[in-house]
């Protein structure tokens, strides 16, 4: 806490990790004999930047830039850039921490980093944003390269904001160097099923949970919040696999449509419109616009928190249990606060980290990596299958591990136990560096 003041997120993913450790230090001494923990904590590299650029009013803007290159035991960083206006230090190492332990959990070769910056896309024409985008990667480009530190998008960073960033690094560095960010457009070294991978991955973890009991998303009734890059195929995915997903929100309050989300109309909203959630009731009348209280507020079987960190409090997780929801999963970053995690276990409702639950995003980036480095690109259906089989692994893996360190059943534990003895085992490996 002295030696980070100030950095809640920070703290709170720290102490969400620790917390549950404590039967692996017990069992194998070597890994507190070589400080493991401390340095996991320590951020092996962090970049703080600043980004000047020039509104469509010729005023000049500053921004902060972050990089924070966690750890590198497993293979180069990885981890999404995010552009929001609540970015800060604190924020960057959070979702840094988390990504060590997910990068590890999906058993591919990708430490852990994350970025981002203070900025907003939001209201800002696409001139802003490529003009940003270009004055961010104009400092990150010397820290980043396919061996040393891959980034990817998250919250404010989609396709076009990775477009314009990889154009940029390729024109200050005059190589074609595709493994350099993941996201990418199919036509310029993307591959498919990266846009759709976090929330179908989370979708894909839900379904083995359910087949843990014998069940299936067959008539299940869902609420997924925000209504971004993950929830909008957190939603397409429920939906093929036969649940219906009567809700979704933005900051701005949320949507009830107990038709069932119309997807058509999501995208084009979305997508299409960068538009608000509340144009969705244009296009269908009989659904409900919400602009006060909790989106889980609204009954369901089963809750995906899609949107970011802290979204689903005490109250919230109390009011999911009294309306019978059986099963949480995390497609965000730590949206669910500690509290509301303690009661979802007290209350036998099954719980999945994002640490687990959205790792099918990072781990396309790393089939995006692999298509990159052999210059090949795979189909829709053979990276989907790929996806699916990784997030069965996750999930056997977290299981398999809460059952040996006994905590049977217990996703949370399980996520952290594995996730950390994979990459715990490598640093011992490679000495202290
Ligand atoms: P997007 O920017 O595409 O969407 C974010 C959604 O969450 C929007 O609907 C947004 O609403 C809402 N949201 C963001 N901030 C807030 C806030 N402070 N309060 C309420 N709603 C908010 O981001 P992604 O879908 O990519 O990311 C969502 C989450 O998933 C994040 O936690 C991210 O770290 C995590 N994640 C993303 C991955 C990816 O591949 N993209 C991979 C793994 C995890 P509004 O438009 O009104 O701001």
């Amino acid at each position: 806490l002295r030696r980070n003041p100030g950095e809640t997120e920070f703290h709170q993913a720290v102490h969400e990790v620790l917390d549950t450790l404590g039967p692996v230090l017990a069992k194998h001494p070597q890994y507190a004999e070589a400080a493991v923990i401390s340095r996991l904590c320590e951020p092996e590299r962090q970049i703080i930047f600043r980004v000047p650029w020039v509104d469509d009013s010729g005023a000049v803007q500053i921004n902060r830039g972050f990089r924070v290159e966690f750890n590198s035991a497993l293979g180069p960083y990885k981890g999404g850039l995010r552009f929001h206006p609540s970015v800060y230090l604190g924020i960057v190492k959070f979702l840094g921490f988390e990504q060590i332990f997910k990068n590890s959990l999906t058993g591919m070769p990708i430490g852990g980093g994350k970025g981002g910056s203070d900025f907003s896309p939001k209201g800002r024409s696409d001139g802003e944003v490529m003009r940003f985008c270009q004055a961010f990667m104009t400092e990150l480009y010397r820290h980043i390269g396919e061996y040393t530190d891959v980034p990817a998008g998250d919250i404010g960073v989609g396709g076009r904001e990775i477009g314009y960033l990889f154009g940029q690094y390729k024109r200050i560095t005059n190589r074609y160097e595709s493994g350099v960010l993941t996201g990418k457009g199919i036509t310029w070294g993307g591959s498919q099923v990266r846009t759709e991978a976090t929330g179908y991955g989370t979708v894909f973890f839900v379904d083995e949970m359910l087949k843990t009991r014998g069940d299936s998303f067959d008539g299940k009734k869902v609420v997924v919040s925000g209504s971004g890059n993950v929830a909008i195929y957190a939603v397409e995915k429920v939906q093929q696999l036969g649940g219906t997903v009567v809700a979704c929100s933005d900051s701005n309050g949320y949507v009830v449509d107990l038709k069932g989300i119309d997807l058509d109309v999501l995208k084009h909203v979305k997508e299409t419109r960068r538009a608000r959630l509340s144009a969705y009731v244009e296009a269908r009348p009989h659904a409900e616009h919400v602009e006060s209280g909790s989106v889980w507020d609204v009954a369901c079987d089963i809750a995906l928190p899609c949107a970011t960190q802290n979204e689903l409090n005490g109250r919230d997780a109390a009011t999911l249990i009294g309306n019978g929801c059986a099963i949480v999963a995390e497609g965000a970053n730590m949206p669910c606060t500690p509290d509301a995690v303690r009661l979802f276990a007290e209350a036998g409702v099954l719980f999945a980290p994002g640490k687990a639950a959205n790792a099918g995003g990072v781990a396309t980036s790393a089939l995006e990596m692999q298509q990159n480095a052999s210059r090949d690109s795979w189909s829709f259906e053979h990276t989907e299958r790929r996806l699916a089989d990784i997030m069965r692994g996750i999930h056997d893996r977290c299981l398999d591990a809460a059952d040996t360190y006994g905590t049977p059943g217990n996703y949370q534990a399980g996520a952290n136990i594995a996730g950390f003895i994979q990459v715990a085992d490598a640093m011992l490996a490679l000495g202290v560096i």
